[in-house]
């Protein structure tokens, strides 16, 4: 459920025609709407009501400032995985009661900075992670929260890149081997045991790998609790999926609904951390179709917009619905869809049977709103584009796009290499 729709055959964000939006702000750009965002938080917030527990929106999914804040006043708490997360958390009003810090390559520096920021938990991902914490928190004289990030190793039936929670991937710390690094944390002064936590992938359509591996963390609590630790929180973690093509995932009150009958009365606060499911389908990437070329084997439709600016087709050959903003009656082509980046894999749609697109007019690449702008880059000296969120009929610009000054920003040329200090030849 989206506010993406075509009126009067244009391709509509809420009350405004995408075109007119294109005309201010220029194009490639990424496109949300707020009464979608909304409405995914919301919806799945409620689906858990039923007992206590925290939603900590994923930051890596989309970590802009404005949508961080959005879900922070719906309530919302914040899963982060780098500094640089925690900073716009905190940026964006954050509870830091409400943070917790997954990642298995924490850095010194990163655990100070949560530690300082008095987070929810950290989410610990080996042994000597708990060590480096422990000492961390010693120095500063805190006490650090943890839970254990345990890899049930569980198939989590979704591409292999992101997918988590088996033994070959290097997130968490083994099922078996959980207890022993549960003792160590119980023995180190300078941490507090105060959950357990996994993530078994991404993109999750089916919702028993995720019961099982709730198992799998139920049956290590009770023994835990033979032990006389304390386990206050459970993190599921996040990686609900969304339609992307034909996919047909649970819906979150399904999800939800199967997880409360598996958790009711266990005794511990639920915490999920999803991103996917919230901002996926809630944007857009717009673009202008630049040229049209053919040869004898192929059609491509040249777009401004490239891989830099959303990675995923190349990355993990997904795929992204494309559709034309304005809509008409036309014969159908069968194209590739490639940005204008120096490399064969940069393409948003492969093989694609499209209405017959013309240069300059725009298209909207769907279900762009998570990891997408996140994990855009620079690369081929592309400045980053704009993000724009839409509110009835009203547009705001919450990402403005780079310049050319921003591209070269922190660079520096060492005044040997400059002709005029007389020292530039070899
Ligand atoms: N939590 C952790 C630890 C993750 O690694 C991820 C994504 O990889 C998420 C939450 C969010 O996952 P999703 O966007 O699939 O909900």
């Amino acid at each position: 459920m989206h506010f993406f729709e075509y009126k009067n055959h244009q391709l509509h964000c809420e009350e405004i025609p995408i075109c007119e939006i294109a005309e201010k702000v220029g194009t490639p750009f990424y496109l949300y709407s707020y009464h979608t965002l909304v409405r995914h938080f919301t919806v799945f917030e409620d689906a858990f009501k039923g007992i206590p527990h925290l939603v900590c929106y994923s930051a890596k999914s989309n970590s802009n400032l404005a949508l961080l804040r959005l879900f922070v006043n719906l309530g919302g708490g914040v899963d982060i995985v780098s500094g640089g997360e925690l900073y716009r958390a905190r940026k964006a009003g954050a509870d830091p009661r409400k943070i917790v810090f997954s990642g298995v390559g924490k850095r010194e520096d990163e655990i100070e900075y949560a530690l300082k920021t008095d987070i929810l938990m950290f989410n610990v991902e080996s042994s000597q992670e708990l060590q480096v914490i422990n000492e961390v928190a010693g120095r500063i004289g805190k006490k650090a929260p943890i839970a254990i990030r345990v890899n049930p190793d569980i198939d989590p039936k979704t591409h292999p890149y992101i997918s988590t929670g088996l033994k070959q991937n290097k997130f968490g710390i083994d099922i078996l081997r959980a207890p022993m690094a549960y003792r160590l944390a119980a023995q180190l002064p300078h941490l507090k045991i105060v959950g357990i936590d996994c993530h078994i992938g991404s993109q999750l359509v089916e919702v028993d790998p995720i019961i099982e591996a709730l198992k799998r963390l139920k049956q290590l609590v009770e023994n835990l609790r033979k032990e006389g630790m304390e386990i206050q929180y459970l993190d599921l973690g996040g990686g609900l999926g969304i339609t992307y093509e034909d996919e047909e995932p649970p819906h979150p009150v399904e999800y939800a609904s199967t997880i409360l009958d598996e958790i009711k009365g266990f005794g511990c606060t639920l915490i999920l951390e999803p991103g996917r499911v919230i901002v996926g389908n809630a944007g857009v990437l717009i673009s202008k179709v630049l040229y049209i070329k053919e040869n004898e084997e192929k059609r491509f439709v040249i777009v401004d917009a490239g891989m830099n600016d959303l990675v995923r087709p190349s990355y993990y050959g997904s795929y992204h619905q494309i559709i034309p903003v304005k809509e008409e009656v036309r014969e159908e082509i069968v194209a590739d869809v490639v940005g204008p980046i120096c490399e064969s894999s940069d393409f948003l749609a492969k093989g694609r049977k499209l209405p017959h697109l013309r240069s300059g007019e725009l298209i909207a690449v769907m279900s762009a709103g998570a990891y997408g702008f996140s994990m855009s880059t620079n690369y081929n000296s592309r400045p980053r584009i704009a993000e724009v969120l839409v509110r009835n009929d009203q547009m705001f610009i919450i990402h403005q796009r780079e310049s050319y000054e921003d591209l070269i920003r922190g660079e520096e040329i060492p005044e040997f290499l400059m002709p005029e200090s007389g020292r530039g030849k070899a």
